[in-house]
């Protein structure tokens, strides 16, 4: 049997780029090991933002029960994993579901490149004009004496009961999100970091977050050395921490398929090395979590495949526009962390509290700010929202950075008022001196 184009693997890349090609009338096959959908559906996205979602709920009802005076415990059950493993059962279903709509073909069962033109499914040899590889990537395993009896970052969003205690290994986004949600939950965590937390992360946003897990009740450990892990305890250079689970969040590897040298790629350790069109060599492309790229996210995963789609079918409408497209990323923390372009390349920033933005004094939801950066052209370059809504807030500064906007332009903006997104354009008023609701004093200060 032979196929226009054959991906292998079924989460997010490879569901994108197989329902496109199949929709734009291309012979396609998308193959998956285990469960389609991939990590963000079973391991990921799905069942950690479910666990964020629930604990945000669950502590701003705590306050709801203080402010109205109401008395009692909240106490929650089980139900909460079992909704959250329909929800996962859903989405791995439908994500089958829309290659098939889309005219694709889907088959459950490992690849194994055998040549060139050929790989192996089930037994079966198929033929390919082109071959996407989308098989994401696993998490690292640290090389640390006694890690064999913990649990991984893709197990821990998937735990069926709340631990009385939990240890952490590793300070950036997963290794975060997981420590705030299992100690509102009720687990006693500890994080234990090799450097300060969130290294990556400009230094407001980060001590932010690290103020909010410590408040939360997270012991964090940051700079830290572990020496071994043993008996239950993460033995380190200043001491033990005892852990009734222990997770390692320590990063990811790709994850290539079997007879991947036949190709003769070239590969590192963060990944396939592609060309701007997801190309590796004349008819193989390789998208999402597997390439090489600094961040591994499923909304870049998801533009990856848009981008390697448009390539084998020719796309003359939307491949000129591909260059130096800016991704967003959000850490889905209370309050949460959305962050796009480069503070770098900013001369100048403006930071527009929500504390002085009527729909978030009207919702309780007053920490954070929106804080933008322009360049000497005046062209808003970097975007940065901390608090409730960040996730959505950043799309729109998404759309600001990558269209290169003017700060005039953007603080001329009539934006609905209440809202949580007018904090974007007084950011914008901020540049002026226009920000008026912005507390400032006759001597100029804020
Ligand atoms: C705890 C956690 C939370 C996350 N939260 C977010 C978030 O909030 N937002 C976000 O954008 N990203 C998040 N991510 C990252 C996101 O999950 C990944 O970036 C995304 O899943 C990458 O998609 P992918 O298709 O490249 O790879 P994957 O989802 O890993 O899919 C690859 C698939 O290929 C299959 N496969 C591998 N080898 C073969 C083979 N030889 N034959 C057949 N099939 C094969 C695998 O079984 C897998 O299903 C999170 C990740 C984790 C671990």
């Amino acid at each position: 049997m032979k196929y226009d184009i054959v991906i292998i693997g079924g989460g997010t890349a490879g569901y994108v780029a197989g329902s496109i090609l199949a929709r734009k009338g291309k012979k396609v096959l998308v193959a998956e090991k285990e469960k389609f959908g991939g990590v963000c559906v079973n391991f990921g996205c799905v069942p950690s933002i479910f666990l964020f979602d629930a604990t945000f709920l669950l502590n701003r009802f705590k306050e709801i029960v203080y402010y109205i005076g109401l008395d009692g415990e909240i106490e929650y059950k089980d139900l909460l994993f079992s909704k959250r493993n329909e929800i996962i059962d859903y989405l791995s279903n439908a994500g089958r579901k829309l290659i098939e709509d889309s005219g694709g073909e889907t088959e459950l069962g490992e690849v194994e490149i055998i040549s060139p033109s050929t790989v192996k499914v089930n037994g079966r040899i198929v033929e390919f004009d082109n071959l996407i590889i989308a098989t994401g990537s696993k998490p690292m395993v640290p090389s640390i004496n006694g890690i064999e009896n913990t649990l991984s970052e893709d197990d821990a969003v998937n735990l069926n009961s709340v631990p009385s205690s939990m240890v952490i290994i590793g300070g950036g986004y997963a290794g975060v999100e997981i420590a705030q949600m299992y100690s509102r939950l009720g687990s006693q965590v500890t994080l234990l970091s090799r450097s300060k937390i969130l290294p990556t992360f400009p230094e407001d946003a980060r001590s932010i977050i690290k103020d909010s897990l410590e408040f939360d009740g997270v012991n964090i450990e940051e700079n830290i050395r572990i020496v071994k892990i043993h008996d239950g305890k993460v033995i380190t250079e200043k001491g033990e921490v005892e852990g009734n689970v222990i997770v390692y969040a320590t990063g990811r590897r790709p994850q290539l398929p079997k007879g991947i040298e036949i190709l003769g790629l070239s590969i590192n350790e963060c990944g396939i090395v592609v060309d701007k069109y997801r190309r590796v060599k004349n008819n193989v492309y390789a998208i999402g979590d597997v390439i090489d790229k600094e961040r591994k996210t499923a909304h870049s995963a998801i533009l990856d495949a848009v981008i390697a789609s448009l390539h084998i079918l020719k796309d003359a409408t939307f491949l000129p526009l591909i260059d130096n497209l800016k991704i967003p990323q959000v850490l889905y923390t209370d309050p949460q962390v959305g962050i796009v372009g480069n503070d770098k390349e900013a001369k100048e920033f403006s930071v527009f509290p929500f504390a002085a933005t009527t729909r978030a004094i009207i919702n309780g939801f007053k920490d954070g700010y929106v804080k933008l950066g322009i360049n000497e052209r005046n062209e808003i370059v970097f975007g940065e929202v901390i608090g409730d809504k960040a996730e959505e807030l950043i799309n729109i500064l998404t759309l600001v950075v990558n269209n290169r906007i003017r700060i005039e332009s953007l603080a001329l903006m009539s934006f609905v008022h209440p809202s949580f997104s007018e904090a974007i354009v007084n950011a914008a008023k901020g540049f002026f001196d226009l920000d008026v609701d912005k507390y400032k004093s006759k001597d100029g200060k804020t």
